[in-house]
């Protein structure tokens, strides 16, 4: 009898035993159901990264076809923004002009030194003796568009084709088959097709690293304070010696020159 009890007690033991480990194995499903909701939260945040990234990507990508510099030191559209050595490039713009282009040469030529000259074809067709004496005195030549157009780099390409063909043309009636070996946009507004077309034609893109802004600046010492204290190791400086009055730059000339020539020297763009 005592027997027959102990049996049912340890029955009613294993059977709560049994029961109680259901619950415990239940409870343990249960918890391992919310296992997978649990970490959720804590992947959340990993998830969002994506998210922010489709909301900044939009100023990505309109920076995107801000054209990128093809090396170090090089300007729009891999364009020659430095001379790449110590020495500066002195380019003057715009001319040729009657009064202004012979007076910078006379400067040039007093300090030995040599420059680069973006020419304007309808100015050239109006003083070729100019062009000449620039080629004479060993300075570069760079076409600057047929009549400094600001939106050349829009048109089709045909258009700039013939534009920049025109100003070569012009040149080379004034120096038979001289080398011109840079094309400068005007107001360097440069565009894919600009660039493009300037190297069929075996021209290279030149811009600039230092603008005084000499063309709205009427004060020589200014114009000179700005390109002394903006020239750097191989700095490409832009002035004028046609479009208007030209008096300042002149001013500004023989300083700019003689600080350039001990700081970095003054070398020419072939
Ligand atoms: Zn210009």
């Amino acid at each position: 009898m005592t027997r027959r009890v102990a049996v049912a007690a340890a029955l009613v033991v294993l059977t709560l035993l049994v029961g109680s480990r259901w619950v415990t194995n239940r409870s343990a499903v249960l918890a391992n159901e919310r296992v997978p909701s649990s970490p959720r939260p804590s992947v959340a945040p990993v998830v969002p990264p994506p998210t922010p990234s489709p909301s900044t990507s939009p100023s990505k990508q309109v920076a995107a076809p801000k054209p990128k510099p093809k090396r170090p030191g090089s300007g729009p559209f891999g364009s020659l923004k430095l001379t790449g050595r110590k020495q500066v490039a002195l380019t003057f713009d715009d001319g040729p002009h009657a009064v202004w282009t012979p007076q910078v040469l006379d400067r040039l030529k007093a300090a030995k030194v040599k420059a680069t000259f973006c020419v304007v074809g309808s100015q050239v067709k109006k003083h070729p003796e100019l062009v000449r004496r620039i080629v004479r005195e060993g300075h570069t030549l760079c076409n600057h568009s047929w009549n400094h157009e600001l939106d050349l780099g829009t048109k089709k390409p045909a258009q700039i084709k013939a534009n920049l063909e025109a100003t070569n043309r012009e040149i080379r009636k004034a120096v038979p088959n001289v080398k011109i070996k840079y094309f400068r946009h005007p107001g360097g507004k440069w565009t894919a097709n600009a660039v493009k077309v300037a190297d069929e034609l075996g021209m290279q893109p030149l811009d600039w690293d230092v603008d005084p802004r000499d063309w709205e600046a009427k004060d020589a010492k200014l114009i000179g304070s700005r390109v002394i204290g903006g020239a750097r190791s191989g700095s490409i400086i832009l002035m004028h010696d046609g479009g208007g009055d030209r008096k300042a730059t002149l001013g500004a000339c023989p300083n700019v020159i003689k600080n350039l020539k001990s700081r970095f020297g003054i070398a020419l763009l072939r």
